[in-house]
């Protein structure tokens, strides 16, 4: 790595929710910078205000911060180098595209619509590529073609014109992307790309270099739709003469679908069943998409899911938290194939992070619904049901569903316990049982354990005929948590009360 001090920056456009392939690429982003001591630049990109949506940059705001990914230098956090927000820039832009038409590198263009629209549909019908490039400009109306009189009478009537780039004809362009390695690509397949537009604003290409370099940008790590624009980029590094300081390029791999089958698209979540934003959107006009928040994820769970799409560790961990994440990254280690996403992978991550997280991490995701529909007693009780039952969900809220019966009188009571193991023997056992363990007064699950055993052997049945009745009695389910901690967590009096329920209802 050179000298250079690692500066990266994530460039959404705010034209809707950030999907989870941006949300990975601003993860990368991060990831490295933490690595090398760097600086992570959030820089949004609206130079194209049609495209604009209400509530996208903020939604990029809270998406980044609930995941735990903080911003160095932003429209928020300032820094010596912004603004931060392209449409706050736009006096900078101008000049840098009519330096490249003095050096030769651009040319202005005067060409209406229809006339673009002619030259298309002529290419077309001799099965050429319709595009205004190296060789179809020297039959449109531009600054190449066009005598100088020409060109400065127009410009100072105020004709429209736009700012094209003169790319060569035929000309190798290569350049070495991080993950990729040497790319190359042949100027003919390009188009003379606008760089500044009739209204005088650049495009994404003059604005994104211009402030990649401005910004000090020493690496571009970015999703691998913008492979194809990464040529014009560096051509335009080289005739804006800062090809000495071009970023590095690093293009990620696509997020594929299930199937693998095309990439994973903003669409394809609430149809396939799982999220693909990072908390929940609501368009202006109303329509709400599914969060990874909002679904029970922890940003834990959801920050590992993504750091592993694309990215592997030199070893087999597969666990990792934000921090230690930040130590294993490496770009090189990102590899060139698209990556499929997994949903049963992105639950079992959800798991891992369930079973590590504190009891009180998981009490504030469930606490506001236990409060509406479940007796509250106490914080060290939920603490100790989410113990308990953690091991056995995915999502934080199944701890209230599953564990029902810890708050109130069981809600149903399984019928095949009923069918085969309820008779009238067994609940006379049953009854002799908790009323001897209501004498005894044990509580803890060690002493109700050895009662149960004493209770066996005196009365000559084996102990497992007696757990899954007392389980169903008290549960009203066929299985759960270890029973004996289950037992002692419900307190006895209310087994009791719940051994009466069972009498008068069966
Ligand atoms: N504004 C572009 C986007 O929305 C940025 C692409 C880049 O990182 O160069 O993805």
């Amino acid at each position: 790595m050179s000298d250079r001090s690692v500066r990266v920056r994530f460039a959404p456009s705010p034209t809707g929710p950030l999907h989870i392939g941006g949300v990975r690429t601003a993860l990368y982003n991060y990831l490295f910078a933490k690595k090398n001591n760097g600086t992570f630049i959030l820089r949004i990109e609206d130079t194209d205000q049609k495209r604009f949506v209400e509530g996208a940059e903020s939604y990029i705001n809270q998406s980044l911060e609930w995941l735990g990914i903080r911003v160095d230098e932003g429209v928020v956090q300032g820094g010596s180098l912004g603004p931060y927000k392209q449409s706050e820039r736009m006096d900078k832009y101008a000049a840098y595209a009519k330096q490249l038409i003095n050096n030769g590198y651009a040319y202005y263009a005067f060409d209406t619509q229809e006339e673009l629209t002619e030259m298309r549909s002529k290419l077309e019908v001799s099965n050429m590529s319709a595009k205004y490039d190296s060789t179809s400009r020297m039959s449109m109306k531009n600054s190449l073609t066009l005598s100088d009189d020409e060109v400065n009478e127009r410009l100072e009537r105020g004709d429209n014109y736009i700012i094209r780039i003169k790319l060569p004809r035929n000309e190798e362009i290569r350049f070495k992307d991080v993950i990729r390695g040497w790319i190359v690509f042949n100027s003919s397949q390009l188009d003379d790309k606008v760089l500044l537009k009739e209204d005088g604003l650049p495009t994404y290409h003059l604005a994104n270099i211009v402030d990649d370099h401005l910004m000090e940008i020493s690496h571009v790590i970015r999703g691998e739709e913008w492979l194809p624009s990464a040529p014009l980029h560096v051509m335009l590094y080289r005739y804006l003469g800062w090809e000495n300081t071009m970023p590095k390029f690093a293009h990620l791999p696509l997020i594929l679908k299930p199937d693998g089958k095309g990439k994973l698209s903003k669409r394809d979540g609430d149809r396939l069943g799982f999220p693909v934003f990072p908390i929940e959107w609501t368009s202006p006009e109303g329509e709400v998409s599914s969060g990874y928040r909002e679904s029970g994820y922890l940003s834990e769970a959801v920050v590992n899911m993504l750091s592993m799409l694309g990215w592997h560790p030199s070893d087999n961990q597969e666990l990792f938290t934000l921090e230690e994440l930040v130590e294993a990254f490496e770009l090189e280690r990102v590899s060139k194939s698209g990556a499929k996403f997994d949903m049963d992978k992105s639950k079992w991550f959800n798991h891992q992070f369930i079973m590590r997280a504190s009891s009180d991490e998981l009490k504030g995701m469930i606490e506001d619904q236990l409060t509406s529909i479940h007796t509250h007693r106490g914080d060290d009780y939920l603490n100790r049901v989410i113990d308990l039952l953690r091991e056995k969900v995915t999502f934080p809220m199944e701890l209230l569903s599953m564990g029902q019966y810890f708050f109130d009188l069981p809600s149903s009571y399984d019928e095949k316990v009923l069918r085969k193991k309820w008779n009238e023997e067994v609940s006379n056992h049953m009854n002799q049982f908790i009323d001897g363990l209501v004498d005894s007064k044990y509580s803890k699950a060690a002493q109700i354990e050895e009662h149960l055993n004493n209770y066996a052997e005196q009365n000559e049945i084996s102990k497992g005929k007696l757990m899954q009745p007392l389980r169903w009695v008290v549960s009203g389910q066929a299985g759960g948590p270890p029973i004996f901690d289950m037992l002692e967590l419900i307190g006895i009096d209310e087994i009791k009360r719940r051994m009466d329920v069972v009498n008068e209802k069966f």
